[in-house]
């Protein structure tokens, strides 16, 4: 299975991607997670995307699109994948689209999941994530067990720099500019799956299996 996971900050394209690799047995390519991690360990990469992710703006095309092709060409890729906030501008989606061109792949879906703003805001700023697994949590939605601490690895629970309300708040506005339009862009090619992302986690992830499974 070949499936990209679109939506706004926020949506829980994350929370869902942990449940959908395990069921299908496909790796997670998460840009936001990689460019988290080169910054973790202070690469070139790292320093670099950093600069925009705090603003809440979109790391530079050329840089995102060099990552996620390296990710593609690795043998795990070969059954299948899940990409994760990627891509995010119609150029990445190009981009993209001509990597699986010359790889001789192509895409089964695009989930596209759907919530609506002021929910998006509280679902951000709400988040936390494990410092040592990067497992998510909200606060009042999706608690850890013990407060602050992870309840799969017992590593503590953070808040992400940009899940601040302006920096959320920027984010979104990013987002209907310049990656909403793929919506329209999948959707011509009949590949679109949409989700009411409101629901609970639990009924997200079911509705999504029953579209896979249906489709
Ligand atoms: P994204 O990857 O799209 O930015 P996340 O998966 O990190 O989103 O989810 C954002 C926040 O919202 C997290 O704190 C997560 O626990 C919470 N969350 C995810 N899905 C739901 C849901 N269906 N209902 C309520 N809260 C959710
Ligand atoms: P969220 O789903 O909450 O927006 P991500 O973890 O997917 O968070 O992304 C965090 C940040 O990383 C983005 O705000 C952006 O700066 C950068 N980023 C991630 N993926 C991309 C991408 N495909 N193109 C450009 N920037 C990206
Ligand atoms: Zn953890």
């Amino acid at each position: 299975m070949r499936l990209i996971l679109l939506g706004p900050p926020g949506a829980g394209k994350g929370t869902q991607a942990v449940n959908i690799v395990k069921k299908y047995s496909i790796p997670h390519i998460s840009t936001g997670d990689m460019f988290r991690k080169n910054i973790k360990e202070g690469t070139d990469l790292g320093i670099k995307a950093k600069e925009y992710m705090d603003k809440g703006l979109l790391v530079p095309d050329d840089l995102v699109v060099a990552i996620v092709k390296d990710r593609l060409t690795e043998k795990d890729c070969q059954k299948g994948f899940l990409l994760d906030g990627f891509p995010r501008t119609v150029n990445q989606a190009d981009a993209l689209d001509a990597e699986l061109t010359s790889l001789d792949y192509e895409l089964d879906y695009v989930i596209n999941i759907d919530v609506s703003k002021e929910e998006l805001v509280d679902r951000a700023v709400g988040r936390r994530v494990c410092k040592d697994c990067g497992a998510t949590y909200h606060v009042k939605f999706n608690p850890s067990k013990v407060e602050k601490i992870c309840d799969v690895c017992g590593g503590e629970l953070i808040q992400r720099k940009d899940d601040t309300v302006e920096t959320v708040t920027k984010r979104i506005e990013v987002y209907l500019e310049q990656t909403q339009p793929l919506i329209d862009y999948y959707g011509k090619k009949e590949i679109l799956i949409n989700i009411d992302g409101k629901q609970d986690i639990d009924k997200v992830f079911q509705d999504i299996v029953i579209a896979l499974g249906r489709e």
